[in-house]
């Protein structure tokens, strides 16, 4: 158990991509995880968000993540779930660069351990396997992803529904839904490929506010580039970041293309009401309508925020308002920052967001350092970002 009043450099919170790139940079630099600095994690295992995959999630085509910094993951297996491959890799890194990674340890709030504004130690309190403890830190480096904060949108009538309603983090396996209607919402890429994956076992039908973003560019490291800009710009601004994974569309892939043809992949609009069996569209004119009052219009953010409907076809409100039966509703509507345990700092603008300067730095507090938000919620984005927040940190300690 770490000492309460030990003070630490250094507390990195969340031993996913960004956390071990950001502690990576730090024993580079001669910190020892344990006694300079401390990672403490919220799961029971290594392998961040990717450990609470469901078992078709594989690495090699829609998916694959980058190399965190000193270890190459190599040629991951497609035929052996991404949750079990990720977990590997991490605990390999865990262990070869002795990373010491406390955990379970759910982090509930950091706060000031002084009455000074904005400097001196913070305190981070944690339960450790249940029981409630503390630590003090000079910084924190906080990369505490998103998966614990799946997003439901409000839509009239949610509470009445009585079949199954479900978000992307409680998908196990197809068999669950078969002969039970589902409504899969979402434009992003889980969606479409949970379509895929229930088209044989049940009848689906698909929801989106916008035209789904089928993108025609290559999904390279500029595309990449493109993508992160677009979403620095929101959390440079204060504002809450747009989701990387919706801005980065759905890559054309030939069976994506096929199960457009087979009506598998076919937006119809998004739903403005649910009833206690099933749930309600508006019909083609408004459908349009509610997609082009959207921040960036009909073709969202990003780098495809001009862009022409990609797959026309793919987008075909019902032409008059109609209820549809459903028995599931699943919600692939994505998540937000995992960051309630920072509200005590105060960090939050008036527009909701935390301005962050050289995508790490918190503008207010120069104590936190934020990894794998907004422009970063990416493997890529979150090993640069880690990598540059533990060389920030190094520097506020005056070791670099
Ligand atoms: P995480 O992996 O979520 O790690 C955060 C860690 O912090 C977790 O271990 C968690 O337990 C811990 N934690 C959270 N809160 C607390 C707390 N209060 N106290 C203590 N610990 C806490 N990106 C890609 O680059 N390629 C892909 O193919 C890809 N596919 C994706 C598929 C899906 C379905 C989703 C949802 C995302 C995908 N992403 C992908 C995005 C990807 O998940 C992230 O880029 C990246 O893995 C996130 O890394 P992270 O370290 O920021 O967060």
């Amino acid at each position: 158990l770490p000492d309460p009043e030990h003070l630490f450099d250094v507390v990195v919170i969340g031993a996913g991509q960004a956390g071990l790139a950001g502690a990576h940079g730090l024993v580079r630099a001669g910190l020892r995880a344990g006694s300079d600095f401390l990672v403490l994690d919220g799961n029971e295992g290594p392998g961040g968000a990717w450990r609470h995959r469901w078992d078709s999630l594989t690495l090699g085509r829609a998916h694959g993540i980058a190399d965190l910094p000193g270890s190459e993951l190599g040629e991951p297996d497609p035929e052996v779930p991404a949750s079990r491959v990720v977990a590997d890799y991490y605990g390999r890194y865990e262990h070869d660069f002795s990373l010491a990674v406390v955990r379970p340890a759910r982090v509930n709030a950091v706060v000031s351990d002084t009455a000074e504004e904005r400097s001196g130690p913070l305190r981070i309190e944690f339960d450790l396997r249940g029981e409630p403890t503390s630590v003090r830190t000079r910084y924190v480096l906080n990369a505490t992803g998103t998966w614990t904060r799946p997003f439901v949108p409000y839509i009239r009538g949610i509470d009445s529904f009585e079949g199954r309603q479900l978000h992307t983090v409680g998908y196990r396996r197809a068999e669950d839904f078969a002969g039970r209607r589902t409504l899969v919402v979402g434009g992003g890429l889980s969606a479409v490929q949970f379509l895929l994956e229930l088209g044989p076992v049940t009848e689906t039908l698909w929801t989106t506010r916008r035209p789904p973003n089928f993108s025609p560019v290559a999904f390279n490291t500029q595309w990449g580039r493109d993508v992160e800009a677009a979403v620095r710009e929101r959390t440079e601004a204060g504002q809450n970041p747009a989701s990387v994974v919706r801005t980065t569309g759905i890559p054309q892939l030939p069976e994506y293309m096929r199960a457009v043809e087979d009506r598998i992949l076919v937006s119809r609009g998004m739903i403005d009401e649910i009833h206690p069996s099933g749930v309600h569209f508006p019909g083609a004119a408004e459908a349009q309508a509610q997609a082009a009052a959207l921040p960036g219009g009909a073709g969202g953010l990003g780098p495809s925020a001009a862009r022409e409907l990609q797959v026309p076809e793919s987008w075909q409100p019902f032409p008059q308002p109609r209820f549809e039966e459903v028995d599931v509703i699943f919600w692939n509507t994505g998540f937000r920052a995992a960051l309630d345990h920072l509200a005590p700092l105060e960090l939050r603008e008036p527009g909701g967001g935390i301005t962050v300067r050289n995508e790490v730095e918190v503008v207010v507090d120069s104590r936190v350092l934020l990894v794998g938000c907004g422009s970063s919620a990416s493997t890529i984005g979150a090993t640069r970002a880690g990598r540059r927040a533990s060389r920030v940190a190094l520097k506020r300690l005056g070791l670099r």
